[in-house]
């Protein structure tokens, strides 16, 4: 028996928005329901952000957070550069005509044939976290620089993304002096401390571990190690707490501050540039009532947008435009299967067929999982400027 109590406790806005339903209902009305929507103006504002709490640090956008054509423009626009894993994301950028060297190649694990397409699209960054990665360089060792992957566990961390990739700290000596001997040169170091860290001690301690090591390696070294990838794992705000990136980078900034300013310092954000800016926006197609609970059906779910819940561990705020006593709630997705529920046991004022009901801060790992399952139509990404609206 469920105890009933809404154990569902993530952000939800309850209050009528006139102006932004109406927008809503007309993107609904042109485009059909249920719709991602980027707005590129939160984007560049992202960007920017990021830009200034980390001054001299090149951005590097994750194009696996959300591969979208529109998306990809902007940060093109904004000049920023793009961290790659596979040869579809390359191929996302030749559209934009980005030039490899604006990219880094950042998979540690790959075929020879990945190896060759990315050097055919001019990338020359790549990144290895073992001797069989370098070996596999040696043929074209020539036309590339190789970032060596460090990995350092964060448990405060979301997404776990040294426990798959990268080198212990003690390993990175001999990869060095083995790289020399097979004559690949290696330009420096990366980590990725871990997706959505809750705080950045983590990216101090991985830059200072890197930079000791950067030191200790330089010394009497004849080509010297002077990139440092600080990674991705800039949070996004889920909890709609009005999250200040400046503030969350300000350990980040000390820590590089005492570096050699010779060194190039990039990063690899993917989340936080992202996430705020696309909104999903669904309908309430059917209602039940259901062991005590109120259920209602949207066209949206887990193995859509909303797949993220699934594969990212994570939980999105969500807003409607109603108001009223909290009912115990379920908010289930459009397939036949049971595990397609967004939201158990939630307050949330009682809603009618035909609803809105949005998932904020959905544009980071969202529409990049998402599903066909039951042939069920997915989200279309409709891209706004919230600029040039307001402008008019
Ligand atoms: C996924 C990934 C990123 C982006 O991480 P975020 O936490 O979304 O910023 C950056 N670099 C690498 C190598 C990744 O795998």
């Amino acid at each position: 028996m469920n105890t009933i109590g809404g154990h569902d406790t993530r952000p939800l806005r309850c209050a009528p928005d006139s102006t932004l339903e109406a927008f809503y209902r007309a993107l609904i009305a042109q485009h059909g329901s249920p719709l991602l929507v980027f707005d590129k103006a939160i984007l560049r504002q992202k960007f920017r952000a990021l830009q200034s709490a980390l001054p001299g640090v090149e951005l590097y956008y994750a194009v696996k957070a959300h591969p979208d054509q529109h998306i990809i423009e902007v940060i093109n626009q904004l000049g920023g550069g793009f961290d790659v894993a596979s040869a579809g994301e390359m191929d996302l950028l030749l559209e934009h005509k980005v030039s490899g060297r604006r990219t880094i190649h950042t998979h540690p694990i790959k075929k020879d044939q990945e190896i060759r397409d990315a050097l055919r699209f001019g990338a020359t960054t790549f990144v290895v976290d073992n001797l069989h990665e370098l070996r596999k360089l040696v043929p074209y060792r020539s036309r590339v620089g190789v970032l060596l992957r460090v990995s350092f566990r964060s448990s405060s961390a979301k997404v776990d993304l040294s426990k798959k990739f990268g080198c212990a700290p003690n390993e990175v000596f001999d990869l060095v002096s083995n790289a020399e001997a097979l004559g690949i040169h290696i330009k420096g170091l990366s980590f990725h401390v871990g997706s959505q860290c809750l705080d950045a001690s983590k990216h101090v301690e991985a830059i200072n571990e890197c930079a000791n090591l950067i030191k200790t390696i330089n010394q009497g070294a004849s080509r010297p190690l002077s990139v440092l990838d600080i990674g991705g794992g800039f949070p996004a705000d889920y909890e709609l707490t009005g999250l200040d990136i400046d503030a969350f980078c300000a350990p980040i900034r000390s820590a590089l501050a005492s570096l050699p300013s010779d060194w190039h310092i990039i990063a690899e954000p993917g989340r936080y540039l992202i996430a705020p800016a696309v909104t999903s926006i669904t309908t309430v197609t059917g209602l039940s009532r259901r062991g005590g609970y109120q259920w209602y059906y949207l066209d949206d779910g887990v193995y859509g947008s909303f797949s993220g819940q699934i594969f990212d561990h994570a939980v999105y705020p969500l807003q409607i435009f109603k108001t009223g006593a909290p009912v115990a709630s379920i908010i289930a997705g459009p397939t036949c299967d049971s595990i397609d529920v967004i939201a158990e046991d939630i307050l949330m004022p009682e809603l009618e067929i035909g609803d809105l009901v949005m998932g904020l801060q959905m544009g980071a790992y969202t529409a990049a999982t998402k599903t066909r399952f039951n042939s069920i139509p997915d989200a279309k990404l409709i891209v706004v400027d919230s600029r040039e609206q307001s402008a008019k």
